[in-house]
Order: structure tokens, then sequence, then C-alpha cells
């Protein structure tokens, strides 16, 4: 177990974990792009996956894109935080680069399914876990769509999986309807903003002044 998973230590982490899901069409990435060019301070976390690049992805960018073999090898060597299969794809969240956020007391936001959502908040203290959902069925299916950038099959897969996807949404501490997408927006950036403000992380980001206040 690293330093950064001690489910019963005290937190000494200024910064906070976010993980964000939602089935595939929800407006999640879109979202948590806003989200980054409006809030200062957070990072990213850019997944190693084995599904080919769409058009206009950037490798190292939107994803680190690597074979099944360099896949396994990292996970046989315990090198990511979770991993989960998803879509008939694998994908996984880089320890090292977590922990190294994490250290340097910077937020950290993980854009993972909820297979990989429940990994980390069994093994990290004080994650704040967020699910985003679609207002509808028929809306969700018109992203999907709309996108452009999956074959028939990939979308049919997708809207197959929804469903159940959507069903983990109250294993989360919070949830959004992405209905209006700048309504959803100041939900995203509040719940960030909130979490940031927990006395626990004040205290850690801004121990030497509140000491100073008496605290
Ligand atoms: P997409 O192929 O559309 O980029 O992503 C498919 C699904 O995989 C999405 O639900 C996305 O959040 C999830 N995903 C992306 N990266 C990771 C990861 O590192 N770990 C897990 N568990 N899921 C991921």
């Amino acid at each position: 177990m690293s330093q950064l998973e001690q489910p019963h230590a005290t937190p000494h982490y200024a910064g906070s974990l976010f993980i964000v899901s939602a089935p595939s069409g929800a407006g999640k990435s879109s979202l948590v792009k806003a989200l980054l060019a409006e809030v200062d301070g957070i990072g990213l976390s850019i997944s190693n996956t084995t599904r080919k690049a769409r058009p206009g992805e950037v490798d190292g960018r939107d994803y680190h894109f690597i074979s099944q073999p360099d896949f396994e090898a990292l996970r046989d060597q315990d090198g990511f935080l979770e991993w989960a299969h998803v879509h008939g794809n694998y994908y996984g969240t880089s320890r090292a680069w977590v922990q190294s956020q994490m250290a340097q007391d910077r937020d950290v936001l993980l854009e993972i399914d909820w297979q990989g959502a429940e990994q980390v908040v069994r093994k990290v203290p004080n994650v704040v876990s967020i699910f985003i959902l679609p207002p509808s069925m028929e809306e969700l299916e018109k992203r999907l769509r709309g996108r452009g950038t999956d074959s028939e099959e990939v979308i049919l897969k997708r809207l197959g999986a929804a469903q159940l996807e959507i069903e983990q949404a109250r294993r989360f501490d919070y949830v959004i309807l992405n209905d209006d997408f700048s309504t959803a927006l100041l939900e995203l950036k509040s719940i960030v903003l909130a979490s940031r403000c927990r006395f626990n992380q004040q205290m850690a980001r801004h121990g030497k002044q509140l000491k100073r206040i008496g605290l």
C-alpha cells in the first residue's frame, strides 16, 4: 500500500482527489474541459488505454494510447491506482502521476468509469466522487451519435451499457443532471470549490495562518 492509500490515516494532503464518472454521451468530457478552463490548480490525470485513438485525439494529451501487452505489464507492476475493462478496452490511472500531484498538494481529477471509481474510493481517503447523468436516454443517444467519431457497433455497445452505468450513480457523493450545460458546469464548479473548503483541506493548505488566529 502506498502513502496515498491509507484509509484510516489523518488526511495530510491539502489537495482533493476528484472522480468524475458518467455513461458515454452524458457530456462529461465537455464539462471537465470547461471546469479546468475556469478553475485553476486542478491536474487532470491522463489515463492509459488500449483503445485506438479517435480522429483528432492526441497521444499524451487525451490518453496514453498503449498496446495490450504494455498495459498488462504496467498492471502487473502495480503501476495503476485503478484499472478497468470498459466497452471492450482496458483503461487505467497512473499511480505514480497521481501520487506526485497529491504530494505537491495539487487537486487531481480522474475521469474514469464507475468500476475504477469504486477502487479509488476504497483505497484513498476523502475522495470526492461526482456522477454526471444525461437528461434522458434519447438525449444520450443523440449526443453519442452527434460525436460522429464512433462506428455504429461502438455506439450500440455504449448505449447497451448505459443503463447499468446510470444505476451506479447511487454510489457517488454528488450527482449532476446535465440538461442545461451552464447549470451543470456551475454545479460542478461549486462542488470543487466547496470541497476545497473542507476543514482538513483548509488546515493542510493554510495551517500556519489558521494557527495564528488560534485554530
Ligand atoms: P472513452 O473510450 O469514451 O474515452 O472512455 C470510455 C470510458 O472509460 C469512460 O467512461 C471513461 O470515463 C472511462 N475511462 C477513461 N479512462 C479511464 C481510466 O483510467 N480508468 C477507468 N476505470 N475508466 C476510464
